[in-house]
């Protein structure tokens, strides 16, 4: 390109990082629709973590033999049921004893979600062998559906919440010709079991129920789901009993008036009927349920870690409480990880398309690269990694029990790595996570990939080629994050330009006509800094280097200094370890993703 060609191409350049107002204004049609979700077959993850993560469920829940996987449904209803039993909470067993014994806890329990996460891998791989279980496993299931499976059932909202869940990502995302019948015949077997409408736990306590197990199930999680089998055409029964199990009196009206009543209640699950809120938005148009969704995530954020997250022991605290502080001497259950991560992803991934405000990109990748990412695998017998541990003496831990609700989420939220980091826009597209990826989609009829390469989050350099069939114009978003420092800066074709200067908390907008083989270089100004515990708290502090929470290696002292901490020094840029210098020698301070046996600690007083 010549000077003239440039000038001109770069004086196209939006001059501006619009702030999420301003991104709002670029779609006056339908509020819902500022961005939005892209098929799971257009985001295709490259060799990185996340891809490890990804493609080690997919195979894992693959592999698992399906008649040990409809073992309980077969056995609740009297048919022979080959297979080894699963154990843990999926296989029914006399043992169960709450809270001392949680084997046989909820028989069943992650089947959907464990044929959700394989429609899920299906509609991003296309692998047909993945198909073909996913069609094996409904037909199975299919012949299993009866009331007996609900009789004295003492989880039947979860359970069913769960199936609807798997059901209708069988039908949507692996074209299975029979799920939504199979969906129907499901709900006729649970209505008779399902309460007229959302119980707290406290109203659960009140019914009669044969043990404390029973007064632990989710109404209150049921209208995500719902909202979305009726949305993917499986009849208006769904519709209304979506809405019937909206807990608007005791959770999402005082929310929407802005009034906390997270405080004392069960954390996960109430981050989770968040998307709940959403969908009663989005299908119903009811402001009162955005308010609720948006207000209760922020009180969540107002009580996270530094990792982004939350609910120590599954319970959120009372704002301005010592809570959160005490849990860093009183537990190692400090963050459902796998579960609360999917809740987490879903109610920000629902907000940012909503609200096209970016902060909910900043929390999602909080939560990414400090929880779920550093989670261990799932071993062969069910043992699931399911709380991360932020004690002052922490360490990495399985949970005790086999098959638990976290062996559930974990395969979804790693499917939806890929719809969780790119999002169309109502003229292009934004790039909303920062890891090896590829996306595809049309533009304007011309077939467009975007190929990112990127070492982040041990680097902030990376680089977004863009290869098209025809040239167009249009606006491409690239997620500033709101802790990037002055540093941060992005060239297209190694220039940069005027409107080329990010705003840390903005979209950068770059809007021009795109070429073939143009490459932009973006360059995120990673600076460490302090993240107080809470406002409570000043000086007790975690050391952040961009999105990621550094982690002190034990041995450590109790005690460092604020420019010990920020002095800290990167030492393998692959990994993104740091050293802190102290009087008494170096400490090492690593990502979540690093840690393996080691002991370590996320906060320090200063
Ligand atoms: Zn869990």
């Amino acid at each position: 390109m010549n000077r003239r060609e440039f000038l001109k191409s770069s004086a196209s350049l939006s001059a501006a990082s619009l702030s999420p107002a301003a991104l709002r204004a670029l779609a006056p049609t339908a509020a819902a629709a500022q961005m939005r979700q892209l098929d799971y077959s257009q985001v295709q993850l490259l060799d990185s973590p996340l891809r490890q993560q990804f493609e080690y469920n997919h195979a894992f829940f693959l592999a698992l033999d399906n008649d040990r996987l409809l073992k309980p449904f077969r056995q609740l209803t009297g048919m022979p049921a080959p297979g080894e039993d699963m154990g843990g909470w999926y296989s029914p067993s006399p043992d169960f004893d709450p809270a001392k014994n949680f084997t046989g806890y909820v028989p069943g329990h992650t089947f959907g979600q464990y044929l959700s996460s394989l429609a899920r891998a299906y509609g991003i791989t296309g692998d047909k062998a993945t198909q073909q279980k996913v069609h094996a496993l409904v037909s199975g299931y299919a012949a299993t559906v009866s009331p007996k499976f609900y009789a004295n059932y003492n989880l039947p909202c979860y359970t069913y919440d769960k199936v609807v869940c798997g059901l209708i990502d069988a039908h949507q995302f692996a074209q299975d010709p029979i799920a939504l019948s199979v969906l129907d015949h499901t709900t006729d077997a649970v209505m008779p079991y399902l309460p007229d409408h959302a119980l707290t736990r406290a109203e659960m306590r009140e019914h009669p129920h044969p043990n404390i197990s029973y007064t632990w199930d989710e109404p209150y999680t049921l209208p995500e789901n719902l909202y979305l089998a009726y949305k993917r055409g499986a009849g208006t029964r769904y519709h209304a009993l979506a809405q019937r199990f909206l807990q608007d009196t005791t959770y999402f009206t005082p929310l929407s008036k802005n009034q906390n009543v997270l405080p004392g209640e069960h954390a996960y699950s109430h981050v989770n009927a968040l998307s709940s809120a959403m969908q009663a938005y989005l299908v119903d148009g009811s402001e009162m349920h955005f308010d609720a969704a948006r207000n209760g995530l922020r009180f969540v954020q107002q009580q996270s870690y530094a990792t982004g997250g939350w609910g120590p022991d599954e319970t959120f605290q009372k704002p301005e409480s010592s809570g959160l502080a005490d849990s860093l001497a009183h537990t190692h259950s400090s963050f459902e990880t796998p579960c609360g991560a999917y809740g987490h992803f879903k109610i920000t991934r629902y907000l940012l398309c909503a609200t096209g405000d970016p902060s909910y990109g900043d929390s999602m990748e909080t939560v990414l690269y400090n929880t779920i990412l550093g989670a261990r695998p799932i071993q062969p017998d069910g043992t699931t990694f399911y709380y991360s541990d932020y004690n002052n003496d922490a360490h990495k831990f399985f949970h005790p029990d086999k098959w638990p609700c976290c062996s559930g989420t974990f395969p979804q939220i790693t499917a939806d790595y890929g719809i969780s980091s790119y999002f169309l826009t109502p003229r292009g597209l934004a790039v909303n996570l920062y890891h090896p990826s590829r996306v595809s989609w049309k533009q304007n009829g011309a077939n467009i990939t975007l190929t990112q390469s990127t070492a982040y989050p041990a680097s902030g350099e990376t680089v977004l080629k863009i290869s098209t069939d025809h040239n167009r114009s249009f606006p491409l978003a690239l997620r500033i994050p709101a802790w990037a420092g002055p540093s941060t800066r992005a060239l297209v074709n190694g220039r940069t330009a005027p409107g080329l200067s990010p705003h840390p908390g903005t979209w950068l907008i770059m809007d021009r006509e795109w070429r073939n083989g143009d490459r932009v270089e973006l360059t995120l100004d990673m600076r460490r800094r302090l993240l107080p515990l809470d406002a409570d708290h000043p000086n007790l502090v975690a050391l952040m280097h961009g999105p990621i929470a550094l982690f002190a290696i034990f041995p450590a002292p109790d005690r460092l200094t604020r420019e010990q901490l920020l002095n800290a020094n990167q030492i393998a840029p692959v990994t993104n370890h740091h050293i802190v210098t102290t009087e008494t020698g170096d400490i090492e301070f690593w990502p979540f993703t690093s840690i393996t046996d080691e002991h370590y600690r996320l906060y320090h007083q200063i």
